[in-house]
């Protein structure tokens, strides 16, 4: 994985260029929850799932599939009773289920660990794309402590803070120039 910080810093990206007019402060922190969500599978080391199994990490919990459950799901809770299926509603499926599934194809920019399940849970094989410059960020915080962690944020600052960073200021300037109008 690149390490969840960068999970963040893209859902902040994305929030600053989609986030709707008088966005509610919970609307941030979802899209954060939601960017990060897929790692919670690191849990199936403790509980004995094997790394290459579907639900082992990178595994289902990986997928776009999984990304577009939770968008839905995200978006039902938040817009419960009337407003299912409304434009709004749409909206946030598809923002929430984007953001989720951004996990799992971040990963597979990675250079290390073991493939993502992109088409789970159609083919359970594990995937990278084949450009890979994104370090492998350690499962763990002891391990990031060091070297390897420091090889990871500079990777991940040129290949997704800086990325995310000029996104966002390019949103918000052009958001800004449409809110005069
Ligand atoms: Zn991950």
């Amino acid at each position: 994985m690149p390490s969840i910080i960068s999970h963040a810093v893209v859902a902040l990206a994305a929030g600053t260029a989609f986030a709707p007019r008088e966005t509610p402060e919970h609307f941030w922190w979802i899209s954060v929850a939601c960017s990060i969500l897929p790692d919670a599978d690191v849990l199936a080391f403790s509980l004995g799932i094997p790394y290459g199994h579907f639900f082992g990490h990178r595994g289902f919990f990986h997928s776009p599939f999984f990304g577009f459950l939770v968008g839905f799901l995200v978006a039902s809770v938040l817009l419960h009773g009337g407003e299912i299926f409304s434009g709004r509603w749409f909206f946030y499926s598809l923002y929430f289920s984007l953001l989720t599934a951004s996990h799992g194809v971040l990963d597979a920019f990675t250079n290390g660990g073991l493939g993502i399940a992109l088409l789970s849970p159609f083919d359970s094989g594990r995937y990278f794309f084949p450009w890979r410059p994104i370090m492998v960020s350690p499962i763990g915080i002891a391990a990031f402590i060091g070297n390897w962690g420091l090889m990871v944020i500079k990777s991940e600052f040129w290949w997704i803070w800086l990325p995310s960073s000029l996104v966002a200021a390019f949103s918000a300037v052009i958001r800004t120039l449409l809110a005069r109008n």
